[in-house]
């Protein structure tokens, strides 16, 4: 028999049928008018929902993408940055920056909690920055960044851009432009909003834009804001080709985040998460990152002694769940399991039973039943 494949990992994360059938409509021409108010509307939406009073744009391309694009339009050669880093995407932005001759300055967590407000306000004092960027939820440690309070704080520094990388939290993590006090939000279509890899959403406030302007020429092309505000405005313009399909699809993903309502969608999240997360220390994972810094979109889990990462994800992976390795230093000691977008209970009751049995197969006497009993205990809670 075939087994079904539950794709469990952060992204790209379970695409339901209803954003599946988008991607399967026959093309049309990005100018056909059923296509430019599709995506007419989507850009205009995004922006009321996430409180954006400047420009929502969206492109082909991933997340990295959005990062790349967040820099080229804040700063500029020689320009000072500070790079808050709670984790591996983190440290992207260094690469990025560097490349730019960008002069960046580090804040790195040490350990499983996040940078503090109090550290990047301590930097913000020493020197002028041009920009500071958060990652919003770090998908390599599963921490989560106080992005609200952090907002706070930078927004008092006039000099400074406040960039917030929200792939792994955007639609499941609370968060927004104008309680967070962002300058520029990004996240990609894979993960959180449960459509297929190839998108990237990126809003920038007003204060975003009118850096931009202030840059002048800059060195990058494809991902220079001036390039697509005429067609975030009027979608019926031509710079690169649209994925189609895609914005279709991520259309009907924000219809389903309508319907569903934000509010009830992050609470969702934390629900979920609160019970997988305890469902898995029940069965002897350790969760990486601490309490007060958990994020709800993932679960990085620390292997107990005796488990093999690759065998366990072997096992897993004939059980047809597929989940994710752990990055950099943690390769071979974590697994990381998503539980963000679209996906429902039974898959997630599915998957804690299948790393159940994976269990057992190391070890016969390990309680079958207790991670699934703990997550419906938890779910069931008045
Ligand atoms: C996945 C991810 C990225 C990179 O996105 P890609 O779509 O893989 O390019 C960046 N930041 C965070 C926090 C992520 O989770």
């Amino acid at each position: 028999m075939n087994t079904k494949k539950l794709l469990m990992i952060p992204g790209p994360t379970p695409v339901v049928d209803e954003i599946s059938v988008e991607m399967a409509r026959p093309v049309v021409s990005f100018k056909d008018k059923t296509f430019v108010d599709d995506f007419k509307w989507t850009i205009d939406t995004l922006n009321q929902m996430w409180h954006c009073d400047g420009k929502l744009f969206i492109l082909s391309g991933s997340g990295t993408l959005a990062m790349e694009m967040a820099i080229a339009n804040t700063l500029k050669k020689g320009d000072r940055y500070l790079l808050v880093s709670n984790g591996y995407f983190g440290d992207r932005f260094d690469e990025i920056a560097q490349k730019k001759g960008i002069i960046v300055d580090r804040l790195r967590t040490e350990n499983n909690q996040s940078v503090t407000p109090n550290q990047i306000e301590q930097k913000l004092k020493q020197n002028i920055y041009r920009a500071v960027s958060v990652t919003h939820v770090d998908t390599s440690t599963g921490i989560i960044a106080p992005i609200e309070a952090i907002g706070q704080i930078v927004s008092r520094y006039q000099e400074t851009l406040y960039i917030v990388d929200g792939v792994c939290s955007v639609a499941a993590e609370p968060c927004d432009m104008k309680t967070c006090k962002i300058d520029i939000l990004f996240t990609g279509s894979q993960k959180a909003f449960g459509v297929c890899s190839g998108l990237m959403m990126l809003w920038a406030s007003q204060r975003s834009l009118d850096r931009r302007i202030s840059l002048g020429e800059i060195p990058e092309y494809y991902c220079d804001y001036q390039k697509w505000l005429p067609i975030m405005d009027d979608p019926t313009k031509y710079f690169a080709t649209p994925s189609i399909n895609l914005i279709w699809a991520l259309k009907k993903a924000v219809q389903i985040i309508q319907s569903e309502g934000l509010i009830k969608r992050y609470e969702r999240h934390i629900k979920n998460a609160k019970a997988m997360q305890c469902a898995f220390e029940s069965m002897g994972f350790k969760v990486y990152a601490e309490h007060s810094c958990r994020a709800h979109t993932l679960s990085n889990l620390i292997y107990p002694e005796g488990i093999d990462d690759m065998d366990f994800r072997k096992k897993l992976e004939d059980e047809g769940i597929q989940v994710a390795s752990g990055v950099g230093d943690f390769f071979g000691k974590m697994f990381r399991v998503g539980h963000m977008g679209n996906v429902d209970q039974a898959t997630l009751i599915a998957t804690i039973a299948a790393i159940e049995k994976a269990l057992h197969w190391f070890d016969d006497k390990f309680d079958l039943g207790k991670g699934v009993s703990t997550y419906l205990n938890e779910i069931c809670q008045k």
